[in-house]
């Protein structure tokens, strides 16, 4: 059988920017600071609220060469996308 899904929950999620000068290259550290700001504010004031979390958005990639990580977060290699990443493939999986 393939894949099946089924949605089970619905949540609302909610995109922060940072003032509309600085738009364009806000720092990662700035955006979280605005992120919990708002998230304190949607807690005490929005409807139906039990809970905010604020979700870090993650851009994992090879360290050696930067490709896209296609592997599970604690697999100590990515599929041998380059010369430095193969040689952290485990014999026996070669
Ligand atoms: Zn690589």
């Amino acid at each position: 059988m393939g894949r099946k899904a089924d949605i089970v929950d619905y949540r609302v999620e909610v995109e922060v920017e940072g003032p509309p000068s600085l738009n364009f290259e806000v720092e990662t550290s700035h955006k979280k600071v605005v992120a919990e700001g708002a998230a304190e504010s949607i807690e005490r004031h929005v409807d139906n609220v039990l809970h905010v979390r604020v979700v870090p958005e993650i851009n994992a990639y090879c360290s050696y060469c930067g490709y896209r990580w296609g592997e599970d977060e604690d697999s100590p290699h990515n599929g041998g996308c380059c010369d430095e990443d193969a040689k952290n493939i485990p014999e026996e999986d070669q």
